[in-house]
């Protein structure tokens, strides 16, 4: 390949949307035969809404919301945006949050008056929460239903769950439909519940023996270099904070464009409008390229 002929390749992306790199990416975007794909905002839209608020006895709901919303409020995770945009909406300003720590993959902690409050799918020691048979109810059925389901603890014990309803873009089954077009296995790797994943899964025509869920960013990278061990090429598809190893471990990154500078950075491409239908684009156009000019 001649870096004139790479470089017409390039320009071509652009005029697509897709932001190339270098010159040399297209090289390993041709070789691809395995698509891992991110659940939250790149699958799904990421724009998500708080869905329902389930208090635990004796919490009061108004204060569950002012306590979660305050500390998600710091946070830019999607369902950060979702919790801190429904508790405004509902219980007006929220208090300032102190000492916050945003754990990838897990959730977020933080003072607020006075309180150590963690929303997130593990409890501030990163334990997984144990709770009362009330909550856990609310929490099976809200995954159930292929909601996000988040644990709200402070002081040591869970205080609430909050259900954020996500939406599958739409163009995702559309571009699976495309990758597997052109011969590649798409992969759907999630840090959410499997009950969850399994319903966007479907929605997409994601086989359920394809999903990886409840994986932590760490685990992310693992599962991207086993699919390397087994001989496979992979390209990852991630917005998030917690993809940005992943993304930079597999064969060929891609990020969301609208996502988060940490994926962008990480990555080899950019998908300028988030439109994974361009992720099939770009493989084509890699093929097609370098086939040109051999
Ligand atoms: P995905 O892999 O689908 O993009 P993440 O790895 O970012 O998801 O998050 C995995 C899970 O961790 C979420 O489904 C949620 O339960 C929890 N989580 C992550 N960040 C937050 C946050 N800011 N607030 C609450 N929960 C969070
Ligand atoms: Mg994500």
């Amino acid at each position: 390949a001649t870096p004139t002929a790479l470089m017409v390749g390039t320009g071509r992306g652009a005029q697509l949307g897709i932001l190339i790199k270098g010159p040399e990416v297209l090289e390993s975007t041709r070789r691809v035969d395995t698509v891992v794909l991110d659940k939250t905002g790149t699958v799904t839209t990421g724009s998500t809404a708080l869905h329902a608020v389930h208090a635990a006895e004796g919490v009061e709901e108004r204060e569950l919301l002012r306590l979660a919303g305050a500390v998600e409020h710091a946070s830019e995770h999607p369902v950060a945006r979702a919790i801190a945009a429904g508790a405004e909406e509902r219980v007006g300003a929220l208090p300032a949050v102190e000492e916050f720590a945003g754990l990838p993959g897990r959730g977020v902690r933080g003072r607020v008056e006075g309180r150590e409050v963690t929303v997130g799918r593990l409890m501030a020691d990163g334990a997984a929460p144990e709770l009362p048979p009330a909550l856990e109810r609310a929490r099976e059925a809200a995954e159930g239903a292929g909601r996000t389901a988040v644990v709200v603890s402070w002081d040591g014990a869970p205080r609430g769950v909050l259900a954020v309803a996500d939406t599958v873009r739409a163009t995702s089954a559309e571009a699976v439909a495309e990758l597997r077009r052109l011969g590649l296995r798409p992969v759907l790797l999630t840090g959410d519940n499997r009950r969850a994943a399994v319903s966007v899964a479907r929605a997409v025509g994601i086989d359920e023996s394809d999903v990886v869920a409840e994986v932590l960013p760490e685990d992310k990278v693992e599962a991207v270099r086993r699919l390397r061990a087994e001989g496979r090429t992979v390209a990852m598809v991630g917005d998030g904070v917690n993809d940005a190893a992943a993304l930079a471990a597999a064969d060929l990154g891609l990020a969301m464009g609208t996502g988060t500078d940490a994926a962008i950075e990480a990555s080899d491409l950019t998908l300028v409008r988030g439109d994974l239908r361009v992720a099939a684009d770009a493989i084509r156009l890699s093929r097609r390229t370098l086939a040109t000019i051999k």
